[in-house]
Order: C-alpha cells, then sequence, then structure tokens
C-alpha cells in the first residue's frame, strides 16, 4: 500500500487539467452548435428563396454567406481540437511522472529489503496494466462535456415548451360559447417594448359582421393574434361571452374560433388532406361541399387527380389565390362558431373574389365574424367597421357615416373607387 500511496499521488494533478480543459470544451461545443444551427438557417432560407437568390442573380452573394458561417464553423472545431488534443500529452506526462516515482520509491524498498523482487515487479506490470483505463477517463469527461453541451440547448428548448403549457393553468377551464359576443376592453399591446396597440376598445356582439380597416402597420394583424392568444402579455382584457380568455384553455378558445389569414400555410399533401385540416374528423361529403363552396372545386377538376393533387411543399404547386380558397374551405369544415378573416382574399383577382365573396357570406351567416379587408368593397356592408390607425381606434360606425365623418376612411374610399375605375 505504500507504493500505491506513491503511485496515487498524481491523481489530483491530474483532475485540474480534465476540469479546466472540460469546461472550455463544453464552452465551445456550445458555440459550435449555435453556429450549425445558424448555418442551416442560412442554408434553408437560401434554398426557400430560390427564385429570389437567382432572379436577382444573388447566387454568389448566397454562397459567400454560407462560406462565411462554414469558415466559421471550422475555425471553432480546430480551436476545440487544439483544446482537446492539448490534454493527452498533460495526460501522459503526468501518468508517467507517476510511474517514475513509483519506481523510484520500489527501488529504495527493494534495496532496503522491505519488499522482494517479484513483488516490486508484480506491482509495477498492474500499475501500467491500470494506466490506459485511468487515462481514458480523461478522455471521457471531453465527451461527456461535448453531450452536456448539446443537452443544455435541448433543455432550454424543452423547458421553453413547459413554460407555455404551464402558463396554460386553466386547462380544464373551458369556455363556454353560445353566442360568440367578444369584447376588446382597453387593450394595449407591444412586442418587444414598441407599443402596437393602444388602448382599443372593440366591441363586437354576437352573431354580427364587424370589419377592422387601416393601413398596413396599423396593428389590424396583432389584434386577431391577441384573440388567439398567440400571445399572453398584454394589457386590458378581451372577453368571449363575458369570459375572459386568459383564464380558460387555449384549447377550447382556438377550438371556437375559424382563422383564414393572408399568409396560408398549406402542407405537402392532397388538397383534400389540407382541407380537411380543419377538423380531422369530417367526413368526404362534407370536404365535398366546402370544395364546392370556396370555389376549390373550380380549380381542383381541372386537375388530373382532383381533390388528391399533392399540393407541393408549402403548397408551392398552387397559386396564391388557389391556396385562399383551399383555407377558406379548411374554416368551412372548421364551422367554428367565432370567423376571423384577415385580407382573406388579397390574393384573389376581383371576379373570382366576388364568386368567393358569396361563399365567405354563407360561411359568416350566424357566426360572429371579424373581417380584417383590404378591399372596402368587401365590407361595406358590415354592421360595424372599425378603422385603425397606429394601434388607436379612430373612428367606427356604418359605411355611410364613416364616408361622412372619418377622414382616412373615405380616403381609403376614394383611392379604391379611383383604382377601380381606371
Ligand atoms: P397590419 O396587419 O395592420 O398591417 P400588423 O398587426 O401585422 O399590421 O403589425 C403592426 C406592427 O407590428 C408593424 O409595425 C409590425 O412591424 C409590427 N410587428 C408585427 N408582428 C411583429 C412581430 N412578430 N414582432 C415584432 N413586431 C411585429
Ligand atoms: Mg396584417
Amino acid at each position: 500500500w505504500e507504493l500505491t500511496i506513491f503511485a496515487f499521488f498524481a491523481f489530483p494533478l491530474a483532475l485540474w487539467p480534465i476540469r479546466k480543459i472540460g469546461k472550455s470544451i463544453r464552452k465551445i461545443t456550445y458555440t459550435i452548435q449555435n453556429e450549425i444551427g445558424f448555418f442551416s438557417n442560412v442554408l434553408g432560407e437560401s434554398i426557400r428563396g430560390i427564385k429570389q437568390v437567382k432572379a436577382y442573380n444573388n447566387q454568389d452573394y448566397e454562397t459567400k454567406k454560407a462560406f462565411k458561417t462554414i469558415n466559421k464553423i471550422k475555425n471553432y472545431f480546430i480551436k476545440s481540437a487544439f483544446i482537446s488534443n492539448r490534454l493527452s500529452p498533460l495526460m501522459e506526462f503526468i501518468g508517467s511522472l507517476a510511474i517514475a516515482v513509483s519506481i523510484y520509491a520500489g527501488g529504495v524498498f527493494v534495496l532496503n529489503e522491505s519488499m522482494t523482487t517479484g513483488q516490486f515487479m508484480s506491482f509495477l506490470v498492474s500499475l501500467l496494466l491500470a494506466y490506459q483505463p485511468v487515462k481514458a477517463l480523461g478522455n471521457l469527461n471531453i465527451s461527456i462535456q461535448e453531450g452536456l453541451a448539446g443537452a443544455e440547448r435541448i433543455f432550454n428548448l424543452l423547458d421553453s415548451e413547459n413554460y407555455l403549457v404551464e402558463q396554460d393553468k386553466n386547462k380544464s377551464n373551458h369556455l363556454k360559447i353560445k353566442e360568440g359576443k367578444i369584447e376588446i376592453k382597453n387593450l394595449s399591446f407591444a412586442y418587444n417594448e414598441i407599443n402596437i396597440l393602444k388602448n382599443l376598445n372593440i366591441s363586437i356582439p354576437d352573431g354580427k359582421k364587424i370589419a377592422i380597416v387601416g393601413l398596413s402597420g396599423s396593428g389590424k394583424s396583432t389584434i386577431i393574434s391577441l384573440l388567439l392568444r398567440f400571445f399572453d402579455n398584454y394589457d386590458g382584457k378581451i372577453l368571449i361571452d363575458d369570459q375572459d380568455i386568459i383564464h380558460h384553455s387555449l384549447y377550447s378558445l382556438r377550438n371556437n374560433i375559424g382563422l383564414v389569414t393572408q399568409d396560408t400555410m398549406m402542407f405537402n399533401d392532397t388538397i383534400e388532406a389540407n382541407i380537411k385540416y380543419g377538423n380531422l374528423n369530417a367526413s368526404s361529403l362534407d370536404i365535398q361541399k366546402a370544395a364546392d363552396e370556396s370555389g376549390v372545386n373550380e380549380f381542383a377538376n381541372s386537375l388530373p387527380d382532383k381533390l388528391n393533387t399533392i399540393v407541393g411543399e408549402s403548397g408551392i404547386k398552387l397559386s396564391g389565390g388557389q391556396r385562399q380558397r383551399i383555407a377558406i374551405a379548411r374554416a368551412m369544415l372548421k364551422n367554428a362558431p367565432i370567423l376571423l378573416l384577415d385580407e382573406a382574399t388579397s390574393a384573389l383577382d376581383n371576379i373570382t373574389e366576388k364568386k368567393i365573396q358569396k361563399s365567405i357570406a354563407n360561411l359568416m351567416k350566424n357566426r360572429t365574424s371579424l373581417v380584417i379587408a383590404h378591399r372596402l368593397s368587401t365590407i361595406e356592408d358590415a354592421d360595424i367597421i372599425y378603422v385603425i390607425d397606429k394601434g388607436k381606434v379612430l373612428d367606427f360606425g356604418k359605411h355611410e357615416e364613416l364616408l361622412k365623418k372619418c377622414k382616412l376612411y373615405s380616403q381609403l374610399h376614394l383611392q379604391e373607387t379611383l383604382i377601380r375605375d381606371q
């Protein structure tokens, strides 16, 4: 055991570099993974935006951008290799030191005759055999630290998801929606401390059609995001049938709202599956009906596979207007008591819009609907029109009233009439 003490004196010496190098490796691996994430983003954007890249002759620019991140990653990898390979010679040195000291001490013991040569030799051989596995422990720490750096990123993500679920404290407290009356009271909201909505008051009686108009950037779409609780950190209250949506389950809120937006999301599946997304339990008869009413069949019927046509990634094989018709069919299928339309027909030409307007009118029947329109002609018949400017309600009333009393509204109307008459 005396010899073992001599052999083990090197262990505490080895701990320090192992820990220090492990720490650096963890830090640099974290950075590397961040950079790789960034690189995937750069690559993804240039592939998705391939039409823009080519149309603007920006291949070189994109290539340079990609190489810049690749080089950055390469340099981090080199640095990481430098650091981790420093460990091996250090461990080798410390190990040899331990063996040298043991041989010296063993030699002294043998000369003193407190130990036989055979005992000493067997100790030495076992020490040499133990040396490799002990050295491997140092490298093991490097792998562990690399793994922990990855785990840190993953846990950050998992924890943030948990946070959202926990925010939804009222999982079993479902909204009970009979009429779908919506009241927005003193609503203020900021993205990153820039105030977007300021003390907004909007009241939507049940079963009525309310329109919101305003210049782009005035905060119209933001109101819809808050109605669906994509953001929770607003001031003021949103009530549906006198129930504060913040105290009720997200599921029940979103289950009762149909949404059609300006940028429609398509999945790389058949047209039918994309419509069915609105209600996964719908029968194919219901889907056919929705496809008829929304004008989907009008273009689908001329496709070889009809509703079974695959739409491509993000619906790339369809035109913007066709995608919007599918989105409208999806909302029809969902059949929710509240309907939110955010420039739902902006990608349609006037003629198609007129046709679909009828089916949208059908869709809105007996529903509370909030319509953000890009063409005033589609909302002239709304029960109340709110004019929003810079996040505030400028005025509200019926079309005829607003034409007389609201300058912004009459300007918007005038411009549209001019364009139409051109
Ligand atoms: P509108 O629909 O009336 O055209 P939005 O509600 O989309 O306007 O946007 C209102 C303002 O909020 C704009 O100035 C826009 O830049 C900003 N904004 C919209 N979405 C975000 C976001 N996710 N993060 C930060 N700012 C945003
Ligand atoms: Mg918008």
